[in-house]
């Protein structure tokens, strides 16, 4: 990956100056960036045609020495892996520390359930200073329902010890208002993560604009081919950045389940294979609240019990 800094975007086969324009224009202008892009993207964005666009990526992966890395540079890779605390300390065990960087984590449930209130914390959480267990980042937040709210952020903040002003300026927030602007917000988030001062994305509510356009049952599949896109993109994010991506989702009742919970999430496996962790929200005794991890690559599937309290997430009730 060093010799990333020496070649550019300008050294790839079939590419001049004007071409290195446009590709810059639409983010991509990182021998990384024309890598992991696909052809379709490059022909529209640049302008050229399939065959130079192919030969365009192949030398992109051939100079970065990409397809196979050898074990110890993965190991390396999960190294720089950062785990963003939750405020819960069982929270944070069935997560294996926090929620990762380099991943997307899908929180589904009910309404009410705690799905934003999880958002707002990771947000004021990766602010924590380095010595202090934190990790002194900045956020980048999609809003689709309007829910993002400062002043539950000033609440947070006061609790954590930081400045308040200082939280709220680290925090990016755009509202997206259909599933084509998300999508396009998501992609132009790409220019704050380039900077490295943010490691924390979120996408609250990843499915509430899909859902609201596309019904009936004809409309499915382009449902979600558009999620599945979208979902890509943020993977790549993820991965190219570093950068712990958090989606929520509605849950939708199952109408034949007559055993066992009768909810499942919104995307079907779309979103579920896209993401590396998933959490199961939902409402427990006493006002707490359970999360549960379905699916995960390297963790046992677990639970806990957490609290929703004025000053935030955390174990026990206040
Ligand atoms: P939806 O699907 O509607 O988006 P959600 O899963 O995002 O729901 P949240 O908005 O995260 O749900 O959770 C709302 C709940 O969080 C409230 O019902 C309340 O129990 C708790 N909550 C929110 N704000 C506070 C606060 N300031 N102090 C204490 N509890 C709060
Ligand atoms: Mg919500």
């Amino acid at each position: 990956m060093t010799k990333e800094k020496e070649l550019t975007v300008q050294d790839l086969p079939g590419v001049g100056p004007t071409t290195a324009e446009k590709l810059a224009a639409a983010g991509i202008d990182t021998l990384l960036a024309v890598a992991v892009s696909s052809i379709g993207v490059l022909t529209e964005e640049a302008g050229v045609s399939d065959s130079v666009a192919r030969k365009m990526i192949q030398a992109a992966r051939d100079m970065m020495e990409m397809g196979f890395e050898t074990a110890d540079t993965i190991l390396d890779k999960r190294a720089e892996v950062i785990k963003i605390k939750t405020g819960s300390e069982g929270f944070d065990e069935v997560m294996g520390g926090g929620f990762e960087t380099g991943a997307i984590t899908e929180c589904y449930g009910e309404f009410g359930s705690g799905k934003t209130q999880v958002g707002h914390q990771l947000a004021v959480n990766v602010q924590i200073p380095k010595d202090q267990g934190g990790n002194e980042s900045k956020v980048i937040y999609i809003d689709t329902e309007n829910t993002f709210r400062p002043e539950r952020i000033l609440q947070m903040a006061e609790k954590a010890g930081l400045d308040p002003d200082t939280v709220l300026k680290n925090i990016k927030i755009a509202r997206a208002y259909n599933s084509d602007h998300q999508m396009l917000l998501a992609e132009k988030s790409e220019e704050l993560l380039k900077t490295g001062e943010y490691k924390l994305l979120i996408v609250d509510s990843l499915t509430a604009h899909f859902r609201a356009e596309f019904i009936g049952r004809g409309t499915l599949s382009e449902r979600q081919q558009k999620l599945n896109k979208h979902m890509h993109t943020l993977l790549k994010l993820a991965d190219m950045y570093n950068c712990c991506v958090l989606v929520t989702n509605q849950v939708m009742s199952k109408p034949n389940v007559m055993f066992g919970d009768p909810t499942q999430a919104i995307g079907g496996h779309v979103v579920g294979h896209s993401s590396t962790f998933r959490i199961y929200l939902r409402k427990g005794k006493k006002g707490s609240r359970v999360a549960k991890l379905v699916d995960s690559p390297n963790l046992p599937e677990n639970e806990c019990m957490f609290f929703v309290n004025t000053s935030g997430l955390n174990d026990k009730e206040e």
